[in-house]
């Protein structure tokens, strides 16, 4: 049977030069550029913006990563044009805190647009059928996602998978929580949105990577590797071994290896390029245990509301800004907040809280963080 190959490389910083050999060196272990791209073709690099940040807090795909990527492509003879949409607000002012906006211009990329979409119908979809996409997507003859290595609330690593999310444009993401509020429809629906976009290559920035409170409020956590495949499964797979989080526990690996999109058995993945288990970094801060089910009926939403971990707001952090509870997709919102009133903090309805985690991962301050419940703590010990 052939294997998924996942090409792993050292990269030690962001030094412009030194990314642009790696990822070179990376596209060569994969068979070569050309194996991807064509000249003339029109392709969207799709880096991970979610919330427009410093590089230097690895919030986003690092700006040395896009333009080593942007480079190899031009050189390949692309036509390249790229973006993303964040949870909140234009995508533009996003690209150009995270610094994307200046690396774009330096090569002359075009922001595509990721603020607006269409309908795209995914028959095949396992769960989901009918997408809004943004236009920047449809527009291009193909996609390569950019993703980063951090943690998530929800599904424990935001990879390669979960960085197609941000082709859907705007708050129109927050519906598919209030649609999909179990942890492993939403997985599911993100593997759907895979296997309708098909990006042709993933390369993976873990030179710096979020632990922690991921994927906004985390800490950088150094691990020195860039990742490349054809296969986001088998790739995150891969970033879940680096940071010694069972693959299982993260819950796009099963349906997509359904759905065809991969493996995530490490029996069925080779590895080229350095030796992944001098990345292997066991002391990383990531949840290690499946997402809880959601569940329906009230004993079992009583008893999930007293299990399942809960965004929780640390006041001295908090600057009232109300953001949290505009995104928030429950309606009535899980977060009380009188816009008339900032004299007052916003404060969790938990009965009604869905734990999208939307709150805590689009918090500029990152006052929330998800933290266990006593019951929970209990059960999982
Ligand atoms: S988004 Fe964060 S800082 Fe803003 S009100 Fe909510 S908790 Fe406070
Ligand atoms: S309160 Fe936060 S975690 Fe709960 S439903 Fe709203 S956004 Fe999601």
């Amino acid at each position: 049977m052939k294997k998924s190959k996942v090409a792993v490389v050292r990269c030690t910083g962001y030094d412009d030069e030194l990314v642009y050999g790696a990822i070179k060196r990376g596209m060569e272990l994969m068979g070569g550029i050309s194996c991807y791209v064509k000249p003339g073709e029109k392709i969207v690099l799709k880096p991970n913006v979610l919330w427009g940040s410093d590089p230097e807090k690895c919030v986003t795909t690092h700006p040395a990563v896009f333009k080593a990527v942007g480079r190899l492509l031009q050189e390949a003879g692309a036509k390249l044009t790229y973006g993303d949409s964040a949870g909140f607000g234009k995508s533009e002012a996003h690209v150009q805190r995270a610094g994307l906006k200046r690396a774009a211009d330096e090569l002359g990329i075009a922001l595509a647009d990721f603020d607006s979409g269409q309908v795209a119908v995914h028959r095949s979809g396992l769960l989901n059928k009918r997408f809004i996409i943004a236009n920047g997507i449809l527009a291009a003859e193909g996609v390569v996602s950019m993703p980063k290595l951090k943690t998530h609330g929800l599904t424990r690593l935001t990879g390669a998978i979960k960085n197609q999310f941000g082709c859907i444009p705007g708050t129109i993401k927050g519906q598919f929580h209030l649609k999909m509020p179990d942890p492993y429809d939403f997985a599911t629906m993100l593997v759907d949105l895979n296997s309708l976009i098909r990006p042709r290559l993933f390369i993976m920035d873990g030179i710096i990577a979020m632990e922690g409170n991921g994927p906004r409020n985390g800490n950088p956590r150094k691990l020195n590797v860039l990742l490349l495949s054809s296969d986001p499964v088998a790739l995150d797979s891969i970033a879940c071994k680096i940071i010694d989080l069972n693959p299982e526990f993260v819950p796009t690996s099963k349906p997509g290896e359904k759905a065809g999109l991969g493996t995530y058995h490490y029996d069925e993945i080779e590895t080229v390029g350095d030796d992944v288990d001098s990345f292997i970094t066991r002391d990383f801060d990531v949840i290690r245990r499946p997402p809880v089910p959601a569940t329906s009926g009230r004993i079992r939403t009583f008893l999930k509301n007293r299990v399942t971990p809960r965004p929780v707001i640390d006041k001295a952090k908090c600057t009232r800004c109300g953001v949290c509870s505009k995104v928030c997709p429950v309606e009535p919102k899980a977060i009380e907040w009188n816009p008339d009133d900032k004299s007052k903090f916003p404060e969790h309805k938990y009965d009604l809280c869905i734990r999208c985690y939307c709150c805590q991962e689009l918090c500029p301050e990152g006052a929330i963080s998800i933290k266990n419940t006593l019951l929970g703590s209990i059960i999982s010990r």
